[in-house]
């Protein structure tokens, strides 16, 4: 939790992200702030595929990539998208705790047998599909991996400020995560 920063003031925001699309996307999830008009997208959202997640943003305020985790390694060519034809500057990596990305091998049994059950898929087929995938798809422990994230798309992007943000399932707000 101490990793954790609690935005529950626009007091709370850094200065760095105070007067960006960051900022007023904490001020629009956490602090209620009315929803403003927007003719194109402001930022980048990457954040995990989970169904406990819903954000409180304006209609055009942003684009979003959900995947696993909020992991945009695979993505990269939308975010290019975003970026170079959407002229977005600023992305906005969202984390959750609780993430089903986040010790993956503890859920192979479950995995395996739900594509057999539900999918039709024949068990060795699954098994490999798994064991070909997860690794890939492995994130660790998720704030760790939103800070890893957060600084690899700053490096494939150096002119983009990417702010590794952090949604706790529990209470469904937004925290800004303590960068080392
Ligand atoms: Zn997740």
């Amino acid at each position: 939790m101490n990793r954790l920063i609690i935005v529950s003031a626009a007091e709370n925001i850094p200065p760095v992200y105070r007067d960006t699309p960051i900022g007023l996307l904490l001020k629009y999830h956490n602090l209620n702030r009315p929803l403003d008009e927007y003719g194109k997208a402001q930022l980048l959202i990457g954040m995990c595929m989970d169904n406990r997640k819903h954000l409180r943003i304006p209609d055009n305020f942003a684009f979003i990539i959900r995947a696993g985790g909020a992991n945009l390694r695979y993505s990269e060519f939308k975010v290019s998208y975003a970026i170079a034809v959407g002229g977005v500057k600023f992305i906005a990596l969202i984390g959750h705790n609780q993430c089903g990305m986040a010790n993956l091998i503890a859920r192979k049994a479950q995995f395996i047998q739900g594509l057999v059950n539900n999918a039709g898929w024949e068990k060795e087929l699954a098994d490999e599909h798994f064991t070909r995938f997860a690794p890939m798809f492995e994130i660790g422990d998720e704030i760790d991996f939103v800070l890893r994230e957060a600084k690899r798309l700053r490096l494939v992007y150096p002119k983009i400020q990417v702010a590794p943000l952090f949604y706790r399932v529990e209470d469904n707000f937004l925290y800004l995560i303590k960068e080392a």
